[in-house]
């Protein structure tokens, strides 16, 4: 692996980008592939094998010795396979290294292990992995030596998808075609593309890893499963941006060099609100590549926390009571020649075009609600959202003041004449420069805010794919520009008809924004009166995938068939259930192997201390007595959830349906781990120190 010192150098260092394109595949080979990534033009295997080939040399000069087609299923983690350069010896015993044009463009992994929802049954095993060329190959370093990674899609033998790339880039395509649509009809002539385009902000914890080993929880599941709050958690807001730790800081240094050689724009990293948790972001990049991006910054996250003694934990909510990781995916969308579409101006009121694009969001977010709050439905999440820390399982947008105000102008008079600007910020210090505030505050407790000139979905879990609500987004707001545009075509007077449309979306669809604070219990009250659909849990989120609405919706975009989007419910059914399983086995192993026979250690020693005490004259034994009774009312208690989610454990597994199975975890499984956990973390808080099996919260966050 090279070495650099400069960031220059070091950035992009072991990825095969444009530039070494440019340098090492003949003038010819370089413009055919342009055509391809920019224009979707077919590629020939003449340019294929030529580029492999080139491709090929590049990688082994970077210490490569073997490629893999990197892909996505829904496993929720990548996944590849390792093949060497080397061919079959030769007669004189001499290996060559090669690589063809079909070894670059087309895999062959066995499909019947990975997660298909009934797509396809095992005995049809073929899945194909075809390259992404769009998203550039790169060189990974570890301790299997360099391997040349080229990014893929994996569908079955039949053509459906079977990751998160596929209907990523058919969501791009379809927002794509809708938003030149409108730039058309506007005047625009110059564009030729437009891209979505996300920056993902990462959070994670880091614990030590000696200690994350003494847990069971965090290794099975990612989470603790027990553990009483200790006496401080978060509530002195000393955490969140304060100043970084030389172990943390060591470790974000390698983080960064990783991610820079990978080309991954690390960018922006602080302390987040509770102890021991961290975020890292990169600049927004196209949606596809930022969706790479965000899986390799979590391996790298992952990688380099084990060299420095650490465990990264992505989970979703790692200690309870505390703050829970998420996943900010800001979203916008650009045009090769540099426009954003979400960009108000300088009078956003006159801008007919933005408020178009905005109440065009608007209204795909209200018609569309269930599905983009299913798009950020993974198990962990469930414990997270609602949390008074993330924004609530109720999709509502945030404008801020001034593009609500406009919106009110147009619903009112039917134009608008105004747009409200931000004051100066006078701090009443002459030495400190006043400026033009931004012309909205923030709201970090709506789930999907605007934030200037982009959309931040703030519902994502921190462990999750950001493919699943970027498809979500892209399609949904792809169908309401396929509307307008279609209203927009038929008329003689584009500008009149683009404000009544403004007008009547915004009308239609103002249930859906809301200023105030999301964490509150009102909002929940008042979400429900105006009919926005509250969907707490996974399970309950599921379903939105395959109704008649959303099967429309994706099949008309071609991003989902039917069958695909059956198929992945039933995966993600599945995959609820399977994780619950793990958690509650975890919890039975934890309680019976560690807890019960510690609880019981504890009251030993007190008995035998209360019949010593108890023999000495004049001596009170009455603590001992009073923490011995109470000790054994909890281990009773223990005892009695324990033998409850044993059976419940049971009969789960007599499920087949993968929903009822599902149900049956989420309604029954989830309240017995809750009765649990509860006399246990009670336990915690009288049993001996010494005596307790498990590092404490206070352990795992406060010691890093
Ligand atoms: P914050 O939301 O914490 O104020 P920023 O606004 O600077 O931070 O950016 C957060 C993330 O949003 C970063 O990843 C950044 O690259 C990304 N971002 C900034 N502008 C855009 C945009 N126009 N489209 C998409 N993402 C953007
Ligand atoms: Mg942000």
């Amino acid at each position: 692996m090279q070495e650099f010192t400069d960031i220059k150098e070091l950035f992009g260092c072991d990825v095969f980008s444009d530039r070494v394109m440019q340098e090492r595949l003949p003038k010819k080979t370089y413009r055919e592939l342009k055509k391809t990534i920019e224009e979707g033009k077919d590629l020939s295997m003449e340019v294929a094998d030529v580029v492999a080939h080139e491709m090929k040399e590049w990688a082994i000069e970077k210490g490569a010795t073997h490629f893999s087609h990197w892909f996505q299923p829904l496993t929720g983690v990548t996944a590849e396979k390792h093949d060497a350069f080397i061919t079959a010896p030769m007669e004189n015993g001499q290996v060559i290294l090669s690589f063809s044009g079909k070894e670059l463009i087309k895999g062959e992994p066995d499909a019947s292990s990975f997660p298909s929802g009934g797509l396809r049954a095992t005995f049809e095993a073929r899945g194909y992995t075809t390259w992404d060329c769009t998203s550039p190959a790169f060189v990974r370093h570890d301790a299997a030596g360099g391997i040349l990674c080229i990014p893929t899609a994996f569908c079955s033998y039949t053509g459906e998808a079977l990751d998160q790339k596929t209907p990523l880039l058919r969501s791009m395509e379809a927002v794509n075609i809708q938003a030149l649509r409108l730039l058309r009809l506007f005047g625009n002539t110059t564009s030729r593309k437009v891209t979505p385009s996300v920056g993902a902000e990462q959070e994670y914890f880091l614990v030590d890893r000696e200690k994350w080993l003494q847990r069971k929880d965090l290794i099975y599941s990612g989470r603790t499963l027990f553990g009483a709050m200790p006496p401080k958690g978060q509530e002195m807001d000393d955490h969140y941006l304060g100043s970084i730790r030389s172990r943390i800081s060591a470790y974000m240094k390698e983080v960064n060099e990783e991610c820079w050689r990978l080309g991954v724009t690390a960018k922006t990293q602080h302390n987040e609100a509770a102890p021991a948790q961290h975020e890292l972001a990169p600049i927004y990049a196209p949606v596809n590549i930022a969706a790479d991006h965000n899986q390799l910054m979590m391996r790298i996250l992952k990688k380099v926390a084990t060299r420095h003694g650490l465990r990264c934990l992505l989970h979703e909510k790692p200690f309870a009571g505390l703050n829970g990781s998420g996943k900010h995916n800001n979203w916008s969308l650009n045009t090769d020649d540099g426009i954003n579409l979400l960009d108000p101006g300088k009078s956003p009121h006159d801008n007919t075009m933005f408020l178009l694009v905005l109440t065009c969001i608007l209204k795909a977010v209200d018609v569309h609600a269930d599905l983009l709050r299913e798009s950020a439905a993974d198990v962990g999440n469930d414990e997270r959202l609602g949390g008074n820390e993330a924004p609530p399982a109720v999709i509502s947008v945030f404008l801020g003041e001034q593009l609500e105000d406009i919106l009110d102008q147009m619903i009112e008079n039917g134009t608008a004449t105004h747009s409200k600007s931000g004051s100066y910020l006078e701090t009443g210090v002459r030495t400190l420069p006043d400026f033009r505030k931004d012309a909205n505050d923030r709201n970090r407790t709506s789930p999907f805010a605007f934030t200037g000139n982009k959309f931040e979905f703030r519902m994502v879990g921190s462990r999750d794919s950001i493919s699943g609500c970027n498809v979500v987004l892209n399609t949904i707001v792809a169908e309401a520009f396929q509307e307008a545009c279609d209203e927009l075509e038929k008329s003689d007077n584009v500008e009149e008809t683009a404000l009544e449309l403004i007008r009547k979306y915004a009308t239609e669809h103002k249930r859906i924004i809301f200023s105030g604070n999301g964490y509150s219990k009102e909002w929940q009250e008042e979400a429900r009166r105006r009919g926005l659909p509250d969907l707490p849990s996974m399970v309950d989120a599921i379903p939105a995938l395959t109704t008649e609405k959303s099967v429309r919706l994706f099949g008309s975009f071609h991003v989902f068939s039917r069958n695909e989007l059956e198929s992945r419910a039933e995966i993600k059914f599945e995959l609820y259930a399977k994780a619950k399983n793990i958690e509650a086995r975890t919890m039975i192993d934890m309680a019976s192997k560690q807890i019960i026979p510690a609880v019981i250690r504890y009251t030993t020693i007190l008995a035998q201390s209360y019949h010593e005490v108890d023999t000495v004259p004049g001596a009170d034994a009455g603590v001992q007595r009073e923490l011995l009774s109470q000790t054994s009312a909890l281990l009773s208690e223990t005892s009695t959830a324990l033998k409850n989610l044993k059976e419940a454990v049971e009969k789960a597994d007599r499920f087949q349906d993968a929903a009822e199975k599902a149900a049956f975890c989420r309604k029954e499984l989830v309240p017995l781990m809750r009765a649990l956990r509860s006399p246990v973390d009670e336990l915690e808080m009288i049993v001996d120190k010494e005596l307790w099996p498990i590092p404490s919260y206070g352990d795992l966050i406060f010691e890093v």
